[in-house]
């Protein structure tokens, strides 16, 4: 596919890496593609950053036929700048595109593409440790109909943007909340799919959480109320007598790269990881007994995010009393070794 380029003819003043947040600062240019039904994917474009003019019917506006992936391109110590596990993420994009009725891209045209947006980018990437810059591929339902059904359009674009940390705790342990009431996703549902409507459904427990001082929720299965399947945008980990413990895949639970980067990276180390169903009884039960040495987050942008505190009705679990432990330090300097490239990437994930 060609890729066609106009130039910003009002680039912006660029981020010094200190000010750098998440998610709130954009390049001067973003990729766009357009689809319709007689002319598939086409016209694949970098453009400068701006508005979309969209009319009120817009589909997506109403019943949220959208999807989206998160991906992060780091600098390297020798200013080369690579992307970590792109091609998991934009396969996890048509899977997502899969279930929501919309059609698939060509993967690897993409990918070209956004390589060259990210070199016309290059100034953007900043450079400390904990900086990279984010990137958000997205396909949005643009039929100006208020018909439900699957779009006969729609609009993919990626904008970039430099981030520091995700959660202003930065490493240190985060304390999470878990809700028997609300649940993020159920059996036969989307919760496998990176699509708006499952974010928009987890903002009001996790407004509750935070009004009771949690920085996150902890979500249980949607049919029983039992089973640990993710806390926040992340998915979970535990370290039970030594192992490695996560909820298997099931899906209601999103497919992190991050995750499979940590069950790769940890079974390398020679640590033993265990997929399975687990309940929040179980994860009280081991804490009880001393069992339970560890708990962290995994996803792309905070790495790894440890647990210090959960709170599960009238139980307060406090792991490792409050700091990070060994295998969650380990885990997060190993991956972020690879993706800063100071460490050698035996798995090829970046590019
Ligand atoms: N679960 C949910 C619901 C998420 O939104 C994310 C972030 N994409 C994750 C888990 C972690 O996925 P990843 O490691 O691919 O960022």
């Amino acid at each position: 596919m060609n890729i066609s380029f106009t130039a910003s003819r009002h680039p912006k003043k660029k981020p010094e890496d200190h000010e750098l947040s998440f998610g709130t600062r954009f390049t001067d240019h973003m990729l766009l593609m357009d689809y319709s039904l007689e002319k598939g994917w086409h016209d694949l474009r970098i453009v400068p950053y701006d508005n979309f003019s969209l009319p009120p019917s817009t589909t997506v506006f109403h019943y949220g036929q959208a999807i989206f992936e998160g991906l992060k391109a780091y600098r390297r110590k020798d200013n080369q700048i690579q992307l970590f596990r792109a091609k998991d993420n934009f396969d996890r994009f048509n899977r997502s595109a899969r279930r929501m009725c919309i059609p698939e891209i060509e993967r690897d045209s993409v990918l070209d593409a956004l390589k060259e947006l990210i070199r016309i980018e290059e100034d953007w990437v900043p450079s400390s440790h904990g900086t990279s810059l984010y990137i958000r591929p997205t396909i949005i339902a643009t039929d100006p109909f208020l018909g439900i059904r699957a779009s006969h359009t729609y609009l993919f674009f990626t904008i970039l943007s430099p981030v520091g940390a995700y959660y202003p705790e930065g490493f240190n342990p985060v304390k999470i909340w878990v809700t028997s009431e609300y649940v993020r996703a159920v059996p036969g549902g989307v919760g496998e799919a990176k699509t708006a409507g499952n974010y928009a459904a987890s903002l009001y427990a996790s407004e509750k959480a935070q009004k009771e001082g949690y920085t996150q929720v902890l979500w249980l299965d949607g049919k029983e109320h039992r089973y640990i399947e993710e806390v926040g945008s992340m998915n979970i980990f535990f370290v039970i007598n030594n192992t490695i413990v996560t909820p298997e895949l099931n899906g209601s639970i999103l497919s992190g790269v991050t995750r499979n980067t940590v069950i790769q990276v940890a079974r390398k180390n020679g640590l033993s990881v265990s997929e399975k169903r687990i309940s929040i009884d179980e994860i009280c039960e081991a804490h009880e007994k001393g069992e339970l040495s560890e708990a962290f987050g995994s996803g792309t942008a905070a790495v790894i995010s440890p647990v210090g505190t959960i709170r599960y009705k009238d139980h307060i679990l406090t792991i490792k009393n409050g700091v990070a432990g060994p295998i969650s330090t380990m885990l997060f300097d190993e991956i972020t070794g690879i993706q800063y490239g100071e460490k050698e990437d035996s798995f090829q994930w970046t590019e």
